[in-house]
């Protein structure tokens, strides 16, 4: 099993992304998050996989982001909008935290931009989402939880990220 975490403000569409991994559906309704627990087999390069995804609450409403759940996790979601430009400046305190949380040694993790279907209200552009992956070192993917689009690629690259670094798992 793969424990991966979602990370990123409110609103920037986690929990859209993980029902659209998870369940194959969006809703243009979600409720604030405090922390869920979605369980998903997938099949990745020929081989069955069970994702254990942790739905986190945001930074704002919990600056307590939980130690205990930054070290569980083996790969890290870090997601903004590309509609706010407030959500893509937030994730510099997010990936501080995670290094905190996890020193030492390459940690798994993919930089989203979601919301690539909202064309006209872009506030981020690709290539500085982009230099943000530089930074972290990272990959860097453009989604839309309500398309589809890039979502399994997501969790999909993780988890090979994953396969990479750690040994035996
Ligand atoms: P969270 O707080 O990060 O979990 O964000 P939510 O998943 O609750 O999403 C916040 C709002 O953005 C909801 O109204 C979603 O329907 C909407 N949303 C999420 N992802 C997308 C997307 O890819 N495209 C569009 N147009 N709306 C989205
Ligand atoms: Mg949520």
């Amino acid at each position: 099993m793969y424990t991966i975490v979602v990370l990123g403000s409110r609103g920037v569409g986690k929990s859209a992304l993980i029902t659209q991994y998870a369940e194959n559906r969006f809703e243009e309704e979600y409720y604030p998050t405090i922390e869920d627990n979605f369980r998903k087999t997938d099949e990745i390069d020929g081989k069955s996989c069970l994702l254990d995804v942790l739905d986190t609450g945001s930074q704002e409403e919990h600056k307590s982001l939980r130690e205990g759940d930054l070290s569980r996790g083996q790969g890290f979601v870090l997601v903004f909008s590309l509609t706010q430009e407030s959500s893509f400046t937030d994730l510099l305190e997010t990936w501080d935290r995670v290094l905190q949380a996890r020193p030492g040694g390459e940690v798994p993790m993919v930089l989203v931009g979601n919301k690539c279907d909202l064309v006209s209200e872009r506030e981020v552009s690709e290539e500085r989402g982009e230099g943000l992956s530089v930074k972290f070192n990272c990959s860097y993917l453009e989604t839309s939880a309500r398309l589809g689009t890039n979502v399994h690629e997501v969790f999909r690259g993780l988890v090979r990220q994953i396969v990479r670094t750690t040994p035996g798992s």
